[in-house]
């Protein structure tokens, strides 16, 4: 089966077009196992695996199509052949030309195509035609389709470059590591256990969820540090400053992970106001651990907008499984406006270098798929 991919804000991008249409390309043909290749404004695909343009991010829409000749008499046959398969008896005729030596507008092609169509008992309806049909002039063929199917939008995968994605078990951050994904970013997750060993983690529900949102993208890796070294070495710290403080450690581990792998951002499932480490002061409080941008894609969504993403990406149900996270270890009573002077201060009493590193020194990773 032959498909044709539609992209739209790709279109956009100038020169650097073919560079995000060959990302676009190159993630089809991984994601997909169909093989693609461009054609003036358009992706050809061939294969049996359409569903999964689905999880494609750049498509905007596809289509499955019958290729033919640029001849009225042949595309009209083709085109009745295929109606006569379908419901309805009004239609009308969209086409287009990128061939522009072609003698004929595409207002006079969809014209004698409609004529075609007409005499053979159809009827054309401008507003609300029971089919569509698509005919595209395009390199010395004819493409012609009738149904566009939505893909996920977004820009390809990669082609915006990569980040460090910290990735909790709760639900918020499978979904901001989601929203990376579709704008284009290569993923780089990062996962901080309460287990004693990485490779207990490696197999916990983090792997599930990984697996279910790398449907999006060619390939995800995941770090895994454990807790148990921050934790031993933060002994004493006041309780109501401890959080703040692990979040930035947090950043500043996905800081140094993001030097090592050549990422320039860092993005998290946070939600203004959702809870204790989320309100603005929190957020002040840590956010200036690291020169590294830091990404919110969740800022302004309520809690029910993200389940909804979350059901939709289908990693809700892994992510309400029971699991042990460290936040749920850290602090009952967090200060909701810890102080940043007084975070800084606390800060100072630990050896936070060292924590680091022995941190990165204990970090595994696995790569998915
Ligand atoms: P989530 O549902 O994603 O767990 P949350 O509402 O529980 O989010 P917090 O626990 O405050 O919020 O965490 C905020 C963000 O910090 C998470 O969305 C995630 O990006 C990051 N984060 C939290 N815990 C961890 C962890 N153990 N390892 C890596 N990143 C984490
Ligand atoms: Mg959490």
């Amino acid at each position: 089966m032959k498909y044709f991919v539609m992209y739209n804000e790709i279109g956009l991008k100038g020169k650097n077009r073919p560079f995000f249409e060959n990302k676009l390309v190159e993630n089809i043909e991984k994601q997909t196992g169909m093989r693609a290749r461009r054609i003036m404004g358009r992706i050809l695909v061939e294969g049996n695996n359409p569903k999964k343009l689905k999880y494609v991010f750049g498509v905007s829409h596809y289509a499955k199509i019958i290729v033919c000749d640029q001849d009225i008499e042949k595309i009209g046959k083709k085109v009745l052949s295929e109606m006569k398969k379908m419901k309805g008896k009004t239609m009308k005729v969209f086409s287009s030309r990128a061939d522009k030596d072609i003698p004929k507008t595409s207002i006079q092609i969809s014209r004698e195509i409609g004529e075609i169509l007409f005499n053979a008992g159809y009827k054309g309806n401008m507003k609300n035609p029971d089919i569509s049909i698509f005919v595209e002039f395009i390199g010395g063929k004819t493409y012609i389709y009738f149904e566009k199917i939505k893909g996920p939008g977004g820009l390809p995968v990669g082609s915006s470059g990569k980040v460090v994605s910290l990735l909790s078990g709760g639900i918020d951050s499978p979904v901001s590591t989601w929203y990376a994904m579709k704008r284009g970013c290569e993923v780089i997750c990062l996962h901080v256990h309460a287990f004693k060993e990485n490779k207990k983690a490696e197999k916990s529900k983090i792997k599930d969820i990984l697996k279910n949102i790398s449907a999006y993208c060619p390939s995800i890796k995941c770090y895994f540090i454990p807790y148990y070294i921050y934790q031993s070495n933060v002994m004493g710290v006041p309780e109501k400053f401890e959080l703040a403080l692990f979040r930035r450690y947090l950043f500043k581990l996905a800081e140094k992970i993001c030097e090592k792998e050549g990422a320039k951002a860092i993005y998290t499932g946070e939600s203004l106001g959702q809870v204790a480490s989320q309100t603005l002061e929190s957020i002040y409080a840590v956010n200036e651990s690291v020169k590294t941008p830091i990404m919110r894609p969740l800022i302004g969504f309520d809690k029910q907008e993200i389940i909804c993403t979350a059901k939709y990406i289908d990693t809700y149900n892994l992510s309400i499984t029971q699991y042990k996270d460290c936040c749920s270890i850290i602090a009952r009573h967090p200060a909701t406006k810890p102080k940043l002077e007084r975070v800084l201060e606390i800060e100072k009493t630990v050896p936070m270098e060292k924590i680091i590193l022995n941190s990165l020194y204990e970090a595994s990773s696995i790569q998915i798929p």
